[in-house]
């Protein structure tokens, strides 16, 4: 194996929930960050939830407000795709559609230095489709970081058909780096972690729609039976019904397989615009 790959500028695209984290504890772990958005009100959106979680660390005394402000100056505002000149790698956490993460790749592939790794966050779209968009598919992988991402150790690297080995290195460095743990996967649908979580949650909808028992009691069996932090009713209104369902959807086509039909019940909610916590309605209510 030859040397690793450094890693020192970052580009993260998306300022939004995920995009804002993965900025965040790439500058805490000392990286130049160019935080992408399309408008100018998203990216300062990203930036105060940054800025509050990092105040927040220091008034739990777990950083100082030096380090805050260290931080926050790592973090460099972009709205052009250009800025991808400047990094070694891009972290890609638009919005998950494969039509805008193909446009987007296909940009940075003629804009980055030939060097640049350009791994997306991706939930559940194929790597090996959005590498197609550029000519370096072996420098594409997937970064699959877990919601919320400062909190959340876990980092599921994907390997795309054509992934290079020293891409996949200096990726997994990287995720050290950042406090992380790296677990290897391969590209098929819903990766592990949705394909094994997403079927569950499925399921759970299934009982509740065929009448086994109540909401609540399908979440307390499996939270006291299983050890569950939360029940896969309430973590699907956390995660989003409308995901739940996409990452089924996907499932669904990818294998081709009816053990991943969604559930009408799940179908019916997302219609009803019953998306869970964000939209103050799912299987439970929130205010
Ligand atoms: P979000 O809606 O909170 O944020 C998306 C951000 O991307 C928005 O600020 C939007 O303005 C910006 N954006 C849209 N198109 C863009 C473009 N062309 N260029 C630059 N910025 C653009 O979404 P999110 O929950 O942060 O999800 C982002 C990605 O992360 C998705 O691919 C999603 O599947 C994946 N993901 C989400 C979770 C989760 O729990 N939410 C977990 C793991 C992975």
């Amino acid at each position: 194996m030859g040397k690793l790959m450094e890693i020192k500028k970052v580009m993260v695209i998306g300022a939004g929930q995920m995009g804002g984290g993965i900025a965040q504890v790439c500058a805490q772990a000392g990286y130049e960050v160019y935080l992408n958005d399309i408008q100018e009100e998203s990216f300062q959106k990203g930036l105060a939830v940054i800025t509050k979680n990092l105040m927040r660390n220091v008034e739990k005394e777990r950083i100082t407000e030096e380090e805050k402000d260290a931080v926050l100056n790592r973090i460099t505002k972009s709205l052009t795709l250009e800025d991808a000149k400047n990094v070694d790698i891009v972290i890609e956490a638009a919005v998950e559609n494969m039509d805008i993460k193909r446009k987007i790749f296909s940009e940075l592939d003629q804009i980055a230095p030939a060097h640049t790794i350009l791994a997306t966050n991706t939930s559940s779209l194929p790597i090996t489709e959005i590498a197609e968009a550029t000519t370096r598919p072996e420098k594409v992988i997937g970064m699959h970081f877990m919601n919320p991402v400062p909190v959340m150790k876990l980092v599921e690297i994907i390997r795309g058909l054509a992934t290079a080995d020293d891409v996949y290195e200096a990726v997994e460095n990287m995720t050290t780096q950042l406090s992380k743990v790296p677990v290897e996967v391969n590209d098929f649908p819903g990766f592990v972690a949705n394909r094994v979580l997403m079927p569950m949650i499925n399921e759970a909808v299934y009982t509740l729609y065929e009448g086994v028992a109540t909401k609540e009691a399908i979440d307390e069996v499996m939270k006291l039976g299983m050890n569950h932090p939360m029940g896969p009713l309430q973590l699907a209104d956390f995660i989003g019904l409308d995901t739940c369902l996409y990452i089924m959807e996907t499932l669904h086509e990818g294998f081709g397989d009816s053990k991943y039909r969604p559930c009408p019940l799940l179908r019916k909610y997302v219609k009803a615009g019953w998306l869970g916590k964000k939209s103050g309605r799912g299987f439970y209510e929130y205010n």
